[in-house]
């Protein structure tokens, strides 16, 4: 199999799109920031379902770290990346430079409200979402394509980009991917790589806590109660919690019982020096 296509320019990526239209082809996207995992690599192939030809896009966005955050020292691994890409079929990838897509005159910030304003990953990274609409409106309109897909893995995220495309008109239409987990239930994230021997074995007691806050919420215990429960399973394997939290899966407005709609169970905490996020949904 012949090496996937990589170009780093705007131009290169019109080009190449606009050359797969002219075939009548469907065009899929998968932004990414590289570090790539399985997690990623599932989105790749339910794209594929869906598209003739998949572009991935590998671009570590530094508007959407605040200064005392890890933009440093975010894992980058561009050749080990390609060969996975190349395992499963990627038909180009869109690795910019920094330049590329923040010339020294860019001048312009996308400010969310709605889901991007809950009190939830918001609260403790408060320019974040501003750093990644911006991002993902310059790439969904660099690349035009049918469909993008982001994972579930970032739900509030998710649920910004919905409003984004919604509310921006944008052509392409959002498909959301289920969080691919390691066989412990640990959700799959480039940052677990900064995880210690003794931080790795802790860390998927994060998503148990969201399993038994869900099953007892399920079985009809209190919310508040299920919460703590589960709070003090997450503090006992070692984590600071930053927010555990049901919420409305499509607002993400908090919910006083399972009768307010479709839930969301949202977890963020502190394991050492790394931040984990999870989140599952509670039917
Ligand atoms: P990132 O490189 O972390 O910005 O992630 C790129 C895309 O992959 C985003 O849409 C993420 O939500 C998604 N993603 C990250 N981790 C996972 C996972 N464990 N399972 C499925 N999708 C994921």
């Amino acid at each position: 199999m012949a090496d996937v296509p990589v170009v780093a320019r705007v131009k290169e990526l019109r080009n190449f799109v606009q050359a797969k239209r002219l075939k009548g082809k469907s065009i899929g996207l998968v932004p990414t920031m590289g570090a790539l995992h399985a997690g990623h690599l599932s989105l790749v192939e339910i794209l594929r379902q869906y598209v003739e030809c998949v572009i991935v896009t590998i671009f570590v966005n530094p508007t959407q770290f605040s200064v005392n955050e890890d933009f440093g020292r975010y894992p980058r691994q561009l050749t080990q990346d390609l060969e996975k890409l190349h395992e499963v079929k990627t038909d180009l990838i869109f690795a910019p430079h920094l330049e590329e897509m923040y010339p020294s005159d860019f001048s312009t910030r996308i400010i969310i409200s709605g889901p991007a304003e809950v009190n939830l990953e918001d609260r403790f990274r408060p320019t974040h979402f501003e750093g990644v609409a911006t991002v993902v409106a310059k790439l969904l309109n660099q690349a035009q394509a049918d469909i993008a897909i982001f994972g579930e893995k970032d739900y509030q995220q998710l649920q910004v980009i919905r409003s984004l495309a919604r509310d921006l008109d944008l052509s392409t239409r959002i498909l959301a991917g289920p969080t691919l987990r390691e066989a412990d239930g640990l959700a799959l994230s480039s940052r677990n790589a900064y995880l210690s021997d003794e931080e790795r074995a802790k860390a998927p007691q994060l998503y148990l806590a969201l399993c038994s806050a869900a099953s007892l919420i399920l079985s009809g215990m209190d919310i508040n109660e299920a919460l703590k429960q589960s709070t003090e399973i997450i503090v006992k394997a070692g984590m600071q919690i930053d927010y555990l939290e049901l919420r409305h899966a499509e607002s993400l407005a908090p919910v006083l019982s399972l009768a307010d709609g479709p839930a969301r169970l949202l977890v963020a905490a502190h394991l050492g020096k790394t931040r984990l996020i999870d989140n599952i949904s509670v039917p």
